[in-house]
């Protein structure tokens, strides 16, 4: 059991009769608790809270919200998740209160100007993606790759071409993929990744045939590399009957530039969470719609968001749907910070979002490339992968490296993933930040490896400067003890 170095629990902090508030004095009737609930249900004991003051319950909550790391409070190069600055005008448009207060069982004549909100969303999601129609109501990534996966399937279904029964996903996907086709009642077949970090399309070729319902591809992919032969790929697919699905959870490199609508794929989602600037990773709810080609239009989620005129409602009437994805209309709060970012970006805005993403994972990427292992040398797009080979021949693993960042301030970047390549780092930097940050952490990297050669116990042992040290992260993840035991007066099992 690691122990917290300074505050105390805020059960430690208790003393009997301190309260944190003060209530006026009742002026009505008292009445039994019995008579409004249950007695069965009516707690005998007193409840065991923390009796503190306003004040200490504040400075208490307030400190442990300093131990966390954050965009606003580091630098977040965690390669796949876009750890994008998330800009406050977003949040001051998502509690205007006429969009804020919205009800989503509020007559379509009521809310028309939600509804013309989430439709002028779907047609700039469809302009950036080159699709022909988008559903908003996903929730999250994961959830989009399982609704266009559904989609797919009910419209080879239509065809009746019910063998298609396997999707085919590249070993360098993210995780999500396999379990979303799954899930979806795919079974899955791992395409290999070549010598350059792209799909190998021989053995594409191979496991390509008349089972096949769909290829699932990132693209830049997730080794941060762009498919250069995706229309070859796409001819491939698509001349054996299968439909192309775009992982588009992190588009940070294209917008503007090129579009998976363009380059060939029928199903795209995209993550609003990561590059439309949600806040995410514990800090918000997520979105994740899905953009679908013409012929994939009637199986869309119902409702579908109509324009007739000049207004807006929701058509229930459609038989081929794959029914409701999600209660009401999606994350609707987190539509209204993504649409407040394609505004005040605006296409030439986002072109450089994406230009700065690339230049940036670039600039870092070669001013480390001396210090670690590169395993693929082309430019990359908006991240890049490191491997940390050479410093685990000299005792030190990448997972040590992440903890010793922790100590120079910074969130680690993704590690052992994508799962092909060894000790594998995976940075993101993001076009939110200067160049003296970028410069600052590549540094730190530079001093860790440094460390690795002269001092390696030092970087074994991290962290040395947060507040715990290092944790069982196994155990920690399989075993989480959430509650604070009164009994033992402690956290620990
Ligand atoms: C984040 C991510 C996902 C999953 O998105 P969630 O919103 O976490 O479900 C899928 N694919 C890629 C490439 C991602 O980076």
């Amino acid at each position: 059991m690691r122990q917290v170095k300074d505050t105390a629990f805020i059960f430690e902090q208790s003393q009997p009769g301190r309260i944190g508030h003060s209530l006026p004095e009742l002026d009505v009737e008292e009445q039994a608790l019995s008579t409004l609930i249950p007695s069965e249900y009516v707690r005998k004991e007193k409840a065991a809270l923390p009796e503190v003051s306003e004040l200490d319950l504040m400075r208490h909550y307030t400190a442990l919200s300093k131990r966390n790391h954050g965009v606003d409070s580091g630098f977040y190069p965690l390669g796949s998740c876009t750890m994008k600055y998330n800009p406050k005008v977003n949040e001051d448009v998502a509690r205007i209160p006429g969009l804020a207060h919205v009800h989503p069982y509020q007559p379509e004549t009521q809310v028309q100007g939600s509804l013309q909100l989430m439709y002028e969303l779907q047609e700039a999601l469809a302009a950036i993606t080159g699709m022909d129609e988008v559903t908003l109501q996903p929730a999250a990534g994961a959830h989009g790759e399982w609704t266009g996966l559904m989609m797919i399937r009910a419209f080879h279904e239509a065809n009746g071409d019910d063998q298609r029964t396997k999707v085919i996903v590249p070993d360098s996907a993210h995780g999500t993929n396999p379990a979303s086709a799954s899930v979806a009642g795919f079974d899955t077949i791992t395409v290999r990744t070549n010598a350059h970090g792209l799909v190998d399309l021989d053995h594409l070729r191979e496991v390509v045939g008349a089972d096949t319902a769909a290829l699932m591809l990132t693209n830049p992919n997730t080794l941060g590399l762009f498919e250069s032969d995706i229309v070859e790929m796409a001819a491939i697919i698509h001349e054996a009957g299968g439909k192309l699905y775009y992982d588009g959870a992190n588009s940070n490199a294209i917008l503007g530039i090129t579009r998976p609508g363009d380059m060939g794929f029928d199903v795209v989602h995209l993550n609003l969470h990561k590059t439309f600037t949600g806040p995410h990773g514990g800090g918000g709810p997520g979105s994740g719609p899905v953009g679908v080609k013409k012929e994939l239009i009637p199986f869309l989620p119902k409702p579908v968001l109509r324009k007739k005129d000049d207004r807006f409602y929701f058509d229930d009437h459609r038989p081929q749907s794959i029914g409701r994805v999600k209660p009401y209309y999606g994350n609707y709060g987190i539509n209204v910070r993504a649409y407040t970012y394609i505004r005040t970006m605006g296409p030439a805005g986002l072109r450089h979002v994406s230009e700065f993403a690339v230049l940036n994972a670039n600039y870092m990427m070669r001013k480390l490339a001396p210090y670690f292992d590169l395993p693929y040398t082309q430019h990359c797009k908006h991240e890049f992968v490191l491997s940390g080979k050479r410093q685990k021949n000299l005792g030190v693993r990448t997972l040590d490296m992440a903890k010793r960042l922790l100590d120079f301030g910074y969130h680690p970047p993704t590690i052992y993933f994508p799962l092909n390549v060894e000790e594998c780092m995976m940075i993101e930097p993001t076009e939110t930040e200067s160049k003296e940050t970028l410069d600052a952490f590549i540094d730190a990297m530079i001093q860790i490896a440094k460390e690795v050669e002269e001092t390696p116990e030092v970087v074994q042992d991290a962290p040395h400067h947060t507040v715990i040290s290092r944790l069982d992260e196994a155990r920690a993840a399989r075993k989480p003890v959430l509650r604070y035991e009164k009994e033992k007066d402690t956290l620990s099992v």
